[in-house]
Order: structure tokens, then C-alpha cells, then sequence
């Protein structure tokens, strides 16, 4: 049976139609992820889903543990990961409502653990194409009907910049990434792709545009009361989206390059990896790291 990650973002804490919910909260080498995990059943898949902030929206996007949060995933035997993400519009063409399957990312983040490598083994996993195009494929699929019923519309592919926050933009930084060619702005999809990669799981984000950021002349500048109410009327849709998806997403196993992305990545000589880093990455990068 496949199993599918959800990563909640605001306004997502939980999904509906689960059966047989089990909630489990686990340790990893990394430290806690967000919260419990809740496990469950949708159709004929696992479903495990996470609140990325936490429910009740604890925890701010810098002290997101997201190598744990991902670390915890693989645990739980995920293999699709499904991001739903609030952001900001940087295109009047992407208005509030709608939808942004993203296939690009763009870094600003700032003093985020953003990578399972380091303390003794040294890894480089490819990330030329940030998410999976098979996964993308299918939300956007399952996204173009269900929003065209919404009034709403999917867009396939974007550049989503990540910024550090939790402040919004100036509106200099809102008009430059603009002119840089991005056509979102939020404040979580990195490092969590960075590490979905590197954990080989296959990563795509449901971006729901919930503003024009700052630089819509004609608009009010992004305000927390702004963004909740268009969260509140696109959660629905965001729950669609991903039940959709699941039924969407092959049984069968992976065709893409994902569940192999970390078979080339690691440059230390094997004899060279101290015992604490073999112990901690031996989920992630056993089969690649050899016996001792
Ligand atoms: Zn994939």
C-alpha cells in the first residue's frame, strides 16, 4: 500500500475522512518534529499528516525543526509528500484563491538546519529540479477541475522564494523578487524540500495564494486578518486537492529519480564515517554507507 505525506500549513491542522487514526509521536536523532503524526486511512492509502507550525499554530517557520519533521516521515514508511503552503502573490495574473503547483524554489532563508549531512559525512544530493514532476503532475491534474469549480485557477509551475520571516516584506524586496522572475513568496518550503530530496522522498507543494504580498498598488499591503479569511475559504479546497491526489498517486512503486536521489551523494570515504554519524544517518543512507 503507498503512503502519502501531508505537511499542513496555516490553516491546515487537519484532514477529514481519515479511518483507523492512530496518533504517534516519535523521536528522531535530529530532535521532535512539530507535533504527533496522525496516521490513517484514506480509500486504499496510508495517510500520515503532520501541522507544520504545530496545532494551534505554536511554532514560527525559523524554529520549524524540519530535519526532524522529515526524518519522522521516512520512519513512518512515507514515500509521497505532499506540502500545503500559504503564499503571497508576486503575479496579478495569481490572484487570492488561487492555486500554484510551484516547481522552483528560490533561497532567503537565513540560519536554518537545512541539511541531514555534516558532523563527519559529507553529502551533496542534485537540486536542479526541486520537486517531483510526477507528484506535481498529479496535483495539478486534480487541482484544474476542483478550482475551475471554485472559481479559482491551478497554475502549473513557479518560483516560490523562500523568505526568512516571520516579518512580511518591504515592499523593495516584494517589487526586486518580482523583477527576479518569482512568482510566489513564503516563509517554509525550504529547507523542507531541501531535505525531502536528500531523505529520497518524492516533495511537491500545494501553494494557496492567499495575497498580493506588498507590491499591488491598487491592493492593502498583506495582513495576518487578510490571509486567514482566504485561508478559511481555500482549506476546503486544499482538503479536495489532497484526497484527490491520493487516489491519484500509484500503488505501484516509484518511476521517478527521487527514491534514489542520495545513491552518488556521499563523498567521505565509508572507513572515514565516525560510528555517531553512521548511527544517526543509518535510516536515511544504511544502504549507501556500507558495513564499518
Ligand atoms: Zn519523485
Amino acid at each position: 500500500m503507498r503512503t502519502i505525506g501531508v505537511i499542513g500549513g496555516s490553516g491546515l491542522y487537519e484532514i477529514e475522512g481519515l479511518s483507523a487514526i492512530e496518533r504517534v509521536r516519535l523521536d528522531t536523532p535530529f530532535g521532535d518534529p512539530s507535533d504527533e503524526y496522525v496516521v490513517g486511512r484514506l480509500g486504499d492509502a496510508r495517510m500520515v499528516f503532520l501541522p507544520r507550525h504545530g496545532r494551534g499554530h505554536r511554532i514560527a517557520p525559523h524554529e520549524i525543526n524540519y530535519r526532524a519533521n522529515l526524518h519522522g516521515m521516512k520512519q513512518l514508511g512515507v514515500e509521497w509528500v505532499i506540502s500545503v503552503s500559504a503564499v503571497g502573490s508576486l503575479r496579478e495574473e495569481i490572484r487570492p484563491g488561487d492555486i500554484v503547483i510551484v516547481d522552483q524554489f528560490f533561497d532567503r532563508t537565513k540560519n536554518r538546519a537545512a541539511t541531514f549531512f555534516g558532523d563527519g559525512v559529507v553529502g551533496h544530493v542534485g537540486f536542479a529540479d526541486p520537486v517531483c514532476g510526477a507528484l506535481a503532475d498529479v496535483l495539478h491534474e486534480v487541482a484544474e477541475p476542483l478550482c475551475a469549480e471554485k472559481g479559482a485557477r491551478a497554475h502549473k509551475g513557479g518560483t516560490y522564494v523562500v523568505m526568512e520571516g516571520p516579518q512580511f516584506s518591504t515592499r523593495a524586496e516584494s517589487r526586486i523578487y518580482r523583477q527576479w522572475g518569482a512568482d510566489v513568496i513564503g516563509m517554509t518550503n525550504l529547507p523542507e524540500a531541501k531535505l525531502a530530496r536528500e531523505a529520497e522522498l518524492c516533495y511537491a507543494t500545494v501553494a494557496l495564494s492567499t495575497d498580493y504580498d506588498c507590491w499591488h498598488e491598487d491592493e492593502a499591503a498583506v495582513s495576518v486578518a487578510a490571509v486567514l479569511e482566504v485561508i478559511r475559504k481555500n482549506v476546503a479546497l486544499a482538503r479536495a486537492i489532497v484526497k484527490r491526489a491520493a487516489e491519484r498517486i500509484p500503488a505501484t512503486s516509484r518511476t521517478c529519480a527521487c527514491p534514489r536521489a542520495a545513491e552518488f551523494a556521499i563523498m567521505t570515504d565509508r572507513n572515514a564515517i565516525p560510528p555517531a554519524a553512521r548511527e544517526r544517518l543509518q535510516l536515511l543512507y544504511g544502504k549507501y554507507m556500507g558495513t564499518p
